[in-house]
């Protein structure tokens, strides 16, 4: 194997391409709950990253109670880690190809780990081991492109077919990877496919592989993205936290059953009296789940009180809250997010503004007749749809990968309106390409403006 340092080779000569986010063209009767999960994610995130490996005795002593900076890694107040870091490379993986192209994925993850791309300090501060360790596997595969004399500077845009061809595995993970990683980005997936549950389950199991090969990491994901769903399309808690909701969902999770230890879990294993009947906010993606779960069983149907009662578990803090917050933001939507956190979000008009394209985009894709039921190999679904507007596989003859992508701005009336729409008079958001490569590469406000790469 190469080492790493060769490995580097691989990183793009130039920004990956910029997409000028206005704003959606339209919004959907699910907008409330869409930007609920993704905020609720981060919210999450940024409330349990201060305390990030504190145990469960030292919170018990001291326990957060609110947003608050320095700690464990030495942020400001608002700022995430890499669960939203790694949900917005997979959000903006999603708009910009429209689709699920795991490659696309795989790149958008090297492109944080490496330039610290969607980081809300541009750097990657954290990075799990199996994450990193899957990475470097792609990081490796991809210098084997060479061999087919692509160069460095395209090797990140390649073209589906040409990856089909040259029958690139991108499952970079394999049995014994059952860390949460995968898990706490996984919202992005539901909030594109939740019309059609069957492929959403489908894709979070395979958005789940290329980093996390275990079956229980990857059926941990079908199983939540299935929750995620359920909330989305306004499923009530009890119904969402019933016993027998895999049961009552077969056709969902298709003719692949879920992992044991996965059913055990969906059949209530989390409705138990906390830390002292062994609730744990662990790194292993089952605990996770299930610490999660009992916040979204306890919370009173209050997501504040949810969320610290996530952070406050110990250990893995942001991880365990920022998987509560997607399926509690989904549940009870943006309305009903502490609004003195959210405001305080690093990048939250950046965050609803991703939303708001998931909502788009996943009800174009939606619309355009994939939702037929039926789950297709994934390589039959890159072959479908070439014409990406807003993409550019192929930088050798284009330099500038500045796209704009400029709707008109009608807004649906059924939007929800309890929370500022991103638009162009009330954000001013504009992009900007950055044309240099020049690490740090990263999301930044300037003024009023909210400039980043996309
Ligand atoms: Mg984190």
């Amino acid at each position: 194997m190469n080492n790493i340092a060769d490995l580097n080779l691989c990183l793009p000569p130039k920004l990956p391409h910029t997409i000028c986010l206005q704003t959606a063209p339209s919004q959907t009767e699910h907008i409330n709950r869409i930007v609920g999960s993704l905020l609720g994610l981060a919210i999450g995130d940024a409330l349990g990253a201060s305390v990030e490996f504190r145990s469960h005795s030292y919170l018990q002593q001291h326990p957060i109670n609110t947003l608050t900076g320095g700690g464990t890694w030495g942020l400001e107040r608002g700022q995430w880690t890499d669960d939203t870091s790694m949900a917005l490379c997979l959000a903006a993986s999603l708009i910009v190809k429209k689709d699920f192209q795991p490659y696309d994925q795989l790149v958008r993850y090297k492109w944080w780990w490496k330039n610290g791309y969607m980081s809300s300090t541009g750097k990657c501060f954290d990075i799990g081991s199996s994450t990193k360790q899957s990475l470097e596997e792609f990081l490796r595969r991809q210098n084997l492109i060479h061999q087919f004399q692509i160069l460095e500077k395209d090797i990140d845009y390649l073209s589906k077919d040409f990856l089909q061809q040259k029958k690139f595995n991108y499952y970079c993970s394999g049995e014994g990877a059952v860390g949460n990683g995968a898990l706490m980005r996984l919202a992005s997936v539901p909030l594109f496919f939740f019309r059609s549950p069957m492929q959403a389950v489908y894709y979070a199991g395979e958005s789940a592989r290329l980093t996390h090969g275990d079956t229980i990491a990857v059926d941990c994901c079908r199983y939540y993205a299935a929750l995620i769903v359920a909330a989305l399309r306004g499923y009530e808690k009890p119904e969402i936290l019933n016993n027998q909701f895999v049961e009552k969902h077969l056709q969902w999770f298709g003719d692949q059953p879920l992992h044991s230890d996965v059913l055990q879990v969906a059949l209530g294993s989390y409705k138990r009296d906390g830390h002292k009947e062994g609730i744990v906010g662990a790194g292993h993606c089952l605990k996770a789940m299930e610490a999660a779960l009992w916040a979204f069983w306890s919370d009173h149907d209050q997501f504040r009180e949810g969320v610290l009662l996530a952070v406050n578990l110990g250990d893995d803090t942001d991880t365990t809250a920022a998987i509560y917050g997607q399926l509690a933001g989904a549940h009870y939507g943006v309305r009903q997010l502490p609004k003195e956190w959210a405001e305080k979000i690093y990048g939250v008009q950046f965050i609803i503004s991703i939303a708001e394209w998931l909502d788009y985009e996943g009800n174009r894709w939606s619309t355009k007749g994939e939702s037929n039921g039926t789950p297709k190999p994934t390589s039959d679904v890159i072959s479908q749809r070439n014409t990406i507007a807003t993409g550019n596989n192929n930088s050798s003859t284009n330099t500038n990968r500045h796209i704009t992508r400029n709707h008109s701005t009608q807004q649906s009336n059924q939007a929800a309106t309890a929370y500022t729409p991103v638009t162009n008079s009330n954000a001013k958001i504009q992009a900007q390409l950055i044309q240099q490569y020049v690490p740090p590469i990263k999301v930044k406000l300037v003024a009023s403006k909210l400039v980043r790469e996309y």
